[in-house]
């Protein structure tokens, strides 16, 4: 999911619109913004892509200085509009609106707890937990109650609140999803004074013109109101784990986070993977668009050149006619189509970021050999995806993750490749860290889906299942 939130600007509707376009890639089944008024909250949340979602007058009916919005791709709770954020409740200090980025990994607990105590849900969403937490809580103020409710969740979070005249924001002790902090300045000619942003990734901030200030620390709470911002910290103390897959395909490619370019980054990834898998080839190509930049890596170390030998559709809504007469590769050609010209003779190195259940790169692999392509080698900037994620990025079971069940070697039989190979963890590890390991971002990363290896403990789904 991605979140975005700004404190104290006269647009803070339109430029959240704004902000949830350029984090569309983080989550595109439901969208909604919250605004306040500085005396009570407007709502709207819908399923859907955000330009579906807002109508310009839509946004007019949101009015106020203040604003948080989200985009959500589910992980926990399903894809319905009950589940959409940010959440907006009433009680007995006033009104409060929460966005989560991340999963709760003991939110099932809370819920029953807080069930049998007499709390009634209105979704299916991990994240509702804490509303309920904020509004049990016995502490005097919001921020003290939001303290006290995070206290007792765990998991990873990136998590916007917001009341009538009040932001805040916090990432959790092991800071696995980003947030940052940016800030619109002001003018005197116009008498608008700076406004405060947080946003998953800094994308956002470019595309309103607010500059970057810093990334949130793991742990931390940012509270801004009239008063100005101050930082404080969670009780709970954890070494940092930053989520490594955020570098490698979730976040967009033209964000920095923990002071790394995630473009630098996945050039890295596809450098290293020349060095540790390289191969005699014609031509190196990226399935795009996650695969572009460590193709250009892969290419550069080895002296093969790049082409683009597929060409992205980037139209394809979610609901398509099939024909009924059956096409060869349909579901992957909607989105994918080879270039002959590129292909036809070569032997293709095709550079992909991941490979998941194995069933996309199987129609890429063959739709290259239809183009004529003489030999067809894949090369994965990670290694093999064998672990289920718990922190907020939606990955299928086990059984269906195929290199929980296969070698290298039968993945590679099973897509048709020539040769496969994945990048090693170790690889993987140094080429996000960067050429000087710096002390602040020295922290570790988490890799459980690629390395079995959880930084934070969960219940595992009863019926083996994701969790919905
Ligand atoms: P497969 O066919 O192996 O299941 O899918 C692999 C493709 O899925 C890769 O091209 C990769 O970019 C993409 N991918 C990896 N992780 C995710 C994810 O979390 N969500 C979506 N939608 N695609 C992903
Ligand atoms: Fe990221 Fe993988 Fe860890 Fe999930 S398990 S937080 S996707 S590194
Ligand atoms: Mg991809």
């Amino acid at each position: 999911c991605g979140v975005f939130g700004i404190y104290g600007h006269p647009e803070s509707a339109n430029l959240t619109y704004l902000g949830l376009h350029a984090l569309q890639h983080r989550g595109q089944e439901s969208a909604g913004i919250v605004t306040s008024d500085g005396e009570q909250l407007f709502v709207h949340r819908a399923m859907g892509l955000v330009q579906d979602v807002f109508s310009q007058s839509q946004l007019e009916k949101l009015p106020g200085r203040y604003a948080i919005g989200h985009v959500r791709y589910s992980t926990a709770g399903g894809s319905a509009l009950k589940n959409a954020q940010p959440f907006a409740v009433d009680f007995a200090l006033g009104s409060l609106a929460v966005c989560h980025n991340g999963n709760l990994t003991n939110a099932d607990e809370l819920r029953a707890e807080l069930e049998a105590s007499g709390s009634i849900f209105q979704s299916s969403s991990d994240s509702e937990v804490l509303v309920h937490l904020v509004a049990r809580s016995s502490q005097p103020t919001v921020e003290d109650r939001i303290s006290d409710a995070l206290a007792r969740v765990k998991g990873a979070y990136s998590l916007l609140f917001m009341t009538e005249d009040m932001l805040v924001a916090v990432r959790d002790p092991r800071g696995v999803r980003p947030l940052c902090l940016g800030i619109l300045p002001g003018s005197k000619q116009s008498g608008l004074r700076d406004a405060h942003i947080v946003a998953s990734e800094p994308t956002s901030f470019d595309l309103i013109g607010a500059e970057f200030v810093r990334d949130l620390e793991p742990g931390e709470m940012l509270v801004i109101d009239q008063n100005g911002m101050r930082s404080l910290r969670l009780t709970e103390k954890a070494a940092p784990h930053m989520c490594i897959f955020e570098y490698v395909y979730f976040a967009r490619p033209d964000s920095r986070i923990q002071g790394r370019s995630v473009y630098e980054v996945r050039k890295s990834l596809g450098e290293a993977l020349a060095r540790e898998c390289a191969v005699d080839a014609d031509v190196v190509i990226p399935v795009p668009d996650s695969g572009v930049p460590s193709a250009i890596g892969y290419s550069s170390a080895l002296g093969i050149p790049f082409e683009m030998g597929l060409i992205r559709s980037h139209y394809i809504g979610r609901t398509f006619i099939e024909p009924q007469q059956s096409i060869r590769h349909f579901g992957v050609r909607l989105k994918l189509n080879p270039v002959a010209t590129i292909l036809r003779g070569k032997r293709v190195v095709v550079l992909d970021d991941s490979i998941v259940r194995g069933t996309t790169s199987r129609k890429i692999v063959k739709m290259i050999r239809d183009a004529g392509a003489r030999e067809v080698h894949m090369r994965i900037s990670s290694p093999p995806t064998q672990w289920p994620c718990y922190y907020g990025i939606d990955t299928p079971t086990r059984r269906e993750l195929i290199a929980s069940s296969h070698t290298v070697d039968e993945i590679a039989r099973y897509i048709t490749a020539d040769s496969l190979a994945y990048l090693s963890l170790d690889g993987m590890i140094r080429a996000v860290r960067g050429p000087e390991v710096r002390q602040e971002t020295s922290g570790g990363y988490c890799h459980a889906c690629f390395s079995g290896e959880y930084p934070i403990a969960f219940t595992p789904p009863a019926n083996g299942k994701r969790q919905m």
